[in-house]
């Protein structure tokens, strides 16, 4: 199957081949022609699966096609995500599909001005990406209506839910005219996010790829358990001993990622820090740096991760885990993207193994332990005694929107290995396990200096 024999028209065609698509991929394949006549969809599917262009290039030809003059402070087609990184992502996306097009596209999102968006919006904008927020603040300053709008595209509505915008969307279905076509997309379907579909949708064509254990399956996994106290040195030694590609780090609070990044930077390994509390031009310089590979490590909680688009993630390290399993699934898909493979290890501490058993039941397969390495704790005091600088103080974090369950704070202290060597005697082991010497052997991941 191509990409023409799905009915796409000319200027979204010579779009992908200027993007090198050449195959569409299976979400593709099943979306386009139901969208394409202007049916309803209900996609099952997380991001990495190219449900963006799934969605973007039929829409984009039927908004060619009803040729209908986008008019002031109105938008044809919305997307809402539910992060500013997906809205832009998915903005850049769509920009890119609709280069050969007249097709207008807008951003509107927390932490950017809103004069800004009055701006952006104000002429009247085809294709408007936006995060529910902020798309409500411009609707309330009558500066945006959806009494025109012609499709409707929900994404990731998972994680809207998660987030609390439940109501939000509420108000904005009530906007919208009755005779709309509307794209629902969610990674997983619990009860409540079926009847929200429900409340959406008429007569929907449904599309389901990639269920979630599947994206596991395509990641090779690993668990070391370990102190929550010790797993800075564990991390550490990670980027000391293996050259990474690049390297997603999850931790569950904002100020526990600060936290990760400074006292990795007092070992001399360069990260940043992508969470809820940066602003908007932080949270934009820390991923282009990451994208271009010119810092390499990224140390992100789960709500400013979700989407992440950047392809040669070699490794995903969940310095600490998820408490709800499915946020494990989304995590290590940043990795193995586009086919590609990849590895993640779970740093599990005591208290972490109850999560661990909830993301084995769900992805029905047993991750692999492995131990700590034999020298661990003389690499642990090698690592605390050759930091250079202050080493940062630890402090709850507040609000908890972006944390999970409270935890004993954690020490600084040296401590020892006792109870945290769940399976001492560990040898060393290949490729860019926890402590081994993998890829490209005792060398620190770059761009640390
Ligand atoms: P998405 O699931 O929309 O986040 O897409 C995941 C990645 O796959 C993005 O980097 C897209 O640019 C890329 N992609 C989407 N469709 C295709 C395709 N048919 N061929 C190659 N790459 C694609």
């Amino acid at each position: 199957m191509t990409f023409q024999s799905l009915g796409l028209s000319r200027a979204v065609l010579d779009a992908l081949a200027h993007k090198n698509y050449d195959t569409p991929t299976p979400i593709q394949l099943q979306s386009i022609p139901p969208l394409l006549e202007g049916r309803d969809l209900l996609g099952i599917a997380q991001t990495g699966t190219g449900k963006t262009a799934a969605f973007m290039l039929p829409s984009i030809d039927r908004l060619v096609k009803a040729n209908i003059r986008r008019k002031p402070m109105r938008c044809r087609m919305l997307v809402l995500a539910p992060t500013r990184e997906l809205a832009s992502q998915i903005a850049d996306s769509a920009r890119a599909y609709a280069k050969y097009t007249k097709l207008n596209v807008a951003t509107v999102f927390g932490g950017t001005p809103i004069a800004r968006n009055r701006r952006d919006t104000a002429a009247g904008v085809d294709i408007l990406v936006a995060t529910p927020g902020r798309l409500m603040d411009l609707i309330e300053q009558r500066c945006m209506s959806l009494a025109d709008l012609e499709i409707l595209v929900l994404d990731e509505a998972d994680q809207m839910l998660d987030l609390g915008f439940i109501h939000t969307l509420r108000k904005i279905v009530a906007m919208l005219p009755v005779d709309r076509q509307s794209l629902f997309f969610s990674a997983t379907m619990p009860r409540d996010i079926k009847e929200l579909a429900d409340k959406f949708l008429t007569d929907p064509a449904e599309v389901r790829v990639t269920p979630v254990s599947s994206t596991a399956e395509r990641v090779e996994q690993y668990v070391t358990f370990i102190n929550q106290a010790e797993k800075q040195a564990l991390l550490t030694l990670f980027f000391q001993k293996n050259d990474v590609e690049r390297a997603l780090v999850f931790t569950r609070t904002k100020h526990g990622a600060d936290r990760v990044v400074k006292l990795l930077a007092t070992n001399g390994i360069a990260a940043n820090a992508i969470h809820g509390n940066k602003s908007q031009p932080q949270r934009e310089k820390a991923l282009a740096a990451f994208r271009a590979g010119t810092v390499k490590i990224l140390v992100a909680t789960d709500i400013a991760a979700r989407g992440i688009d950047v392809p040669g993630v070699s490794h995903v390290l969940n310095f600490e885990l998820p408490n709800v399993a499915e946020q494990y699934v989304h995590r290590i898909g940043r990795t193995a993207r586009a086919g590609k493979d990849g590895i993640a290890y779970a740093f599990c501490a005591d208290d972490e193994r109850a999560y661990l058993r909830g993301i084995e039941k769900l992805t029905r397969q047993s991750i692999p332990v492995v131990p700590l390495p034999e020298n661990f704790q003389a690499e642990s005091e090698r690592i605390r005694n050759s930091r250079v600088g202050p080493i940062p103080a630890e402090r709850p974090d507040r609000p908890r929107q972006e944390q999970g369950p409270r935890r004993p704070r954690a020490t600084h202290a040296a401590k020892p290995a006792g109870d945290a060597r769940a399976r001492p005697g560990g040898q060393q082991r290949r490729g860019g396990r926890p402590g081994g010497g993998g890829r490209g052997g005792p060398q620190r991941a770059g761009g640390q200096r």
